[in-house]
């Protein structure tokens, strides 16, 4: 297979145009998006509507043919895509439109992988506290040949020179695709905080948020969805392995930023330090959820270098980026405002992320 040939990067976009811009009447293009049977993977497929859903509740429950996408768990009948969280569709524009959906299985049940309707009730349960979350997520580009995108053919970009926040075609590569991703992400409609360089060339990082509930997991997912549809693009591969290059350099997380409504206010900082005090009581349960694996995939990137904490103990601090959790520095002086929890593997599942979190500090529970 000659996949080089094959990318939809190769074929002619002035051509493309020439369709894209053809009226279509009242009829409205909806693409259904969901989570795989990894829990890693996303899927999409498009329908016609008649006209233009206003919202969610405009949008009719479809189904998919599981053996034909492979769910383990014996999932290999029709399945249930409800729609769950409705975007503008950036590539098709207006009045198009891209749907998060949560997958049930035949008998309406979730599947293995459907993490969000436990996340969701959890966040219905913790509505009180007004949790707010804020998702940093980081990936690596690759070219198709899964080499890191720009990276010379056989050996390392030379490390010398702060990549982090770098400008300059020897510092930073790809950077196309982090603009036109953050200009996807407006239209759509997702909460996209912001961007960066990361701390290794053609590493990159996008901040979702502050997001309160459930909304922080179906921004963050669509978000990645839009990173992988650019990429397709450029013919590059956008990566969330937490540790995409063994050995003496930088992984990849998605730090969260978490905060209830009194510890964004007056006299906050205690309830930070609260939080901080139970989530030390239960650092293996977090670990377990902070990735898809477990902790396995997250075990190659906690090492404790590289700005991050060794996975085996739980620590925080005041501005330590080699701490599970960080208080930053602004937030340490006003005395309120939210921590970050920088152990999230990047392929992490945000809304078993967000469940953990407020599992241990809003409905206080212990193992
Ligand atoms: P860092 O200094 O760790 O690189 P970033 O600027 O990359 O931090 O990301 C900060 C994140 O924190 C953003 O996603 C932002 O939306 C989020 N955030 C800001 N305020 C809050 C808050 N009160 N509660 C939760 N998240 C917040
Ligand atoms: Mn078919
Ligand atoms: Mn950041
Ligand atoms: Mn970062
Ligand atoms: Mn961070």
């Amino acid at each position: 297979m000659s996949s080089a040939m094959s990318a939809s990067s190769d074929l002619s976009k002035t051509v493309r145009d020439k369709y894209m811009c053809l009226p279509q009447g009242d009829k409205v293009q909806v693409t259904y998006i969901w989570i795989d049977s990894t829990g890693e993977g996303l899927h999409c497929k498009t329908r016609t509507l008649d006209s233009e859903p206003k919202g969610i509740e405009d949008v009719p429950e479809w189904n998919f043919y599981g053996y034909s996408v492979y769910w383990p768990d014996g999932s290999n009948k029709d399945m249930y895509l409800m729609p769950v969280c409705l975007f503008r569709d950036p590539f098709t524009l207006d009045r198009n439109k891209l749907v998060l959906c949560e997958v049930l299985r035949h008998n309406r049940e979730p599947t293995g992988t459907n993490l969000r309707s436990s996340c969701r009730q959890v966040m219905e349960q913790a509505g009180h506290s007004y949790p707010w979350f804020g998702m940093e997520q980081e990936y690596l580009l690759l070219g198709i040949d899964k080499h890191p995108f720009g990276w010379p053919k056989n050996g390392y970009p030379a490390t010398e020179g702060l990549h982090w926040c770098g400008v300059g075609t020897n510092k930073v590569y790809g950077r196309d695709i982090a603009e036109c991703h953050y200009k996807a992400c407006l239209y759509a409609g997702v909460k996209i905080a912001g961007t960066n360089a990361e701390a290794m060339p053609s590493q990159w990082e996008f901040q979702v948020g502050p997001c309160e509930g459930i909304a922080m997991g179906d921004h963050l997912w669509m978000a990645r969805f839009l990173l992988h549809r650019v990429c397709e693009d450029f013919g590059v591969v956008a990566t969330l392995d937490p540790k995409p290059i063994a050995g003496n350099w930088y992984g990849a997380g998605c730090h969260t930023n978490f905060s209830t409504d009194a510890m964004r206010n007056k006299g906050g900082l205690q309830h930070i330090e609260e939080a901080i005090e139970k989530l030390s009581k239960r650092h293996s349960y977090h670990i377990r959820m902070y990735d898809p694996k477990g902790g396995a995939d997250n075990s190659r990137r906690l090492t404790g270098t590289h700005k991050t904490s060794s996975i085996h103990e739980f620590s925080a601090g005041i501005n330590n980026r080699n701490a599970s959790i960080r208080i930053s520095h602004q937030v340490g002086q006003d005395g309120c405002g939210y921590f970050e929890d920088r152990r999230p593997a990047a392929n992490c599942d945000p809304y078993a992320v967000m469940e953990a979190i407020t599992r241990t500090c809003v409905l206080n529970e212990m193992e």
